[in-house]
């Protein structure tokens, strides 16, 4: 594969990355030793990714890509914060990522205990499991005064609720993406089939 340099090339190797993991027919591109040596020195990531911790999201595994090839952050429930807009911000100035991906997934369990904590059914004991919640809360709130009540509704809400927030934070996410030199694409990975959705883009992949 020739790195992908602009947002349409990118977007291109993450679909066809992860039609082959849904075919069954992986590659595993890029996992060798001579490749691993090659690019201890530098790496050139062709694309950023932020998604949910969830084990089961394993980028580079449902996107059949290597080493060196994404730029992965990841959090519980993909949840916007100082430390995630310094990363993709990173990748992004720094080695010129031309595409961020922002993945949730269905069934997310950080969406579904900020469900269940909306309806006083959560009882989580660490401080910090609430402070996600919180983080969620505002979606989940949306999503019920527009009358959305399922979780991958209210997944695909929050997907675009972190884009808008990322891009209304980051002025530099927000001039690339004016300038063209950058796409951010919000999608939703189906755990069973292994088929990522997109459901939102910002500036051109196609
Ligand atoms: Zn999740």
């Amino acid at each position: 594969m020739i790195r992908p340099t602009n947002p349409v090339q990118a977007w291109q190797a993450i679909v066809e990355g992860n039609r082959r993991f849904v075919n069954g027919e992986p590659a595993h591109p890029r996992q060798d030793i001579d490749h691993r040596e090659d690019i201890a020195e530098r790496q050139t990531p062709f694309a950023a990714l932020f998604g949910c911790a969830d084990s089961r999201l394993s980028a580079e595994i449902i996107f059949d890509v290597g080493l060196g090839d994404l730029f992965v952050v990841r959090n519980a429930g993909q949840v916007i914060a100082e430390t995630i807009l310094g990363s993709l911000e990173y990748a992004v100035e720094v080695l010129k990522v031309p595409l961020i991906l922002v993945l949730g997934h269905d069934e997310c369990g950080a969406i579904r205990a900020t469900m269940d904590a909306q309806e006083g059914k959560m009882n989580a004991e660490g401080t910090y499991i609430h402070n996600l919640v919180e983080r969620i809360t505002p979606t989940v709130l949306e999503a019920k005064a527009a009358g959305f009540h399922e979780i991958d509704e209210i997944t695909a809400l929050h997907i675009k609720d972190t884009i808008q927030e990322m891009i209304a934070r980051s002025s530099l996410i927000q001039s690339r993406i004016q300038s063209g030199k950058l796409a951010v694409v919000g999608a939703n990975y189906a755990l069973s089939l292994g088929e990522v959705h997109p459901l939102q883009v910002v500036g051109i992949v196609e």
